[in-house]
């Protein structure tokens, strides 16, 4: 692989050749964090400015659904499982951490299998997965959903709020980022396939690149971009090809659509966005926590000083959030994407 003072060297010969400034959206909280951890804004020209997008899961789920899961949480009887981030987001009047020092029994899993496996070990706790994620993480939430059904766990649920990522970018391309390219997820991007930014790249001319995450390659992607826009070219391009095959990786998308459907979602920040979302088909009704739970639909919500929301459009970068590091630190942390190991206010508090 060629050193990444290669590609800075091809970043900034495109960025002289396109000769202005140029917003380019990296949509992946792994990108956020290799280019914090790498340094690598400051290593671009001052013409090229780097923002980040809606690519951390825990971050774009709606305050709607955090308090969707909050209530879960305190139903008499159910274990709460999810990921670490989520159970620190802040809800609108306490989290799952706080819920769990009052004795509500929330626990910390690494996989959706760990949920299921705690649902057959202790039949008599009612077992919710709270499952959030994009096209990476839905294909085991959907493996996991078809095992339960195979093996008649009557006391497993999942409260699905999976995301899309390609409707998303095209929000944010209708709003006010002035965004010209991307960098696309690349581990998203092994499961959907290269092709499924083409209409995104063509309808807006904001050529797409599918990009690895060491700092060479965050560099490549960038380059590619530019040297796209500078020639007014647009499309969908591979930087990251020792893993994104063209296609995708049908076997995935195959078990997905056996149990999800694609439905509209609700994004923090975002708003609601048709077919961005994923909801269980009606045949696993009874593994859906929010019909099981006949949970209330309640109206949209917003935490009321967090600016997430903003951060997640690319309106804003983190540090031009008031409460940017007073206020709000990954200590004491006022919204998601201060919480989230992928957040984007997280990595630039800790990378600068
Ligand atoms: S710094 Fe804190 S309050 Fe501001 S947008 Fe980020 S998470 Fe929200």
């Amino acid at each position: 692989m060629a050193r990444p003072e290669a590609f800075l060297d091809r970043v900034r010969q495109a960025a002289d050749e396109l000769g202005r400034h140029v917003r380019i959206m990296e949509v992946c909280g792994t990108h956020t964090h290799a280019i914090g951890r790498g340094g690598l804004r400051s290593l671009l020209p001052h013409a090229v400015e780097l923002v980040s997008g809606p690519g951390c899961p825990v971050c774009v789920t709606s305050q709607r659904d955090i308090e969707r899961i909050l209530l879960l949480a305190r139903s008499p009887g159910v274990t709460l499982c999810s990921f670490g981030d989520m159970i620190r987001v802040p809800g609108l009047t306490t989290s799952l951490v706080e819920e769990r020092s009052r004795g509500a029994d929330v626990r910390v899993v690494y996989s959706p299998l760990d949920a299921l496996e705690l649902a057959s070990r202790e039949p008599e706790r009612a077992v919710v997965f709270a499952a959030v994620g994009f096209e990476t993480t839905a294909p085991g939430v959907a493996s996991v959903v078809l095992q339960a059904s195979e093996r008649g766990l009557t006391n497993f649920s999942v409260y699905a709020s999976h995301k899309l990522i390609v409707p998303a970018m095209k929000a944010v391309l209708e709003g006010a980022s002035r965004i010209e390219g991307f960098l696309t997820p690349g581990h998203v991007s092994v499961i959907i396939g290269p092709e499924a930014y083409e209409e995104v790249a063509q309808h807006y001319a904001a050529p797409c690149v599918a990009t690895g995450f060491e700092p060479s390659d965050v560099l490549e992607g960038i380059a590619m971009v530019l040297e796209c826009i500078a020639a007014k070219r647009t499309g969908s391009f591979v930087q990251y090809t020792r893993a994104v095959k063209p296609g995708g990786n049908a076997r995935a998308w195959d078990i997905l659509l056996r149990v999800f459907d694609v439905a509209e979602a609700e994004w923090r920040g975002l708003g609601v966005i048709p077919g961005s979302g994923l909801v269980l088909k009606e045949a696993f009704a009874a593994l859906d926590a929010a019909r099981r739970y006949a949970l209330p639909d309640l109206a949209p919500v917003q935490l009321p000083r967090c600016r997430c929301g903003d951060v997640l459009k690319g309106v804003i970068h983190p540090p031009e959030c008031p409460f940017f590091g007073n206020e709000c630190t990954p200590r004491n942390p006022l919204g998601p994407c201060m919480v989230s190991s992928e957040g984007s206010c997280a990595a630039r508090y800790k990378y600068g």
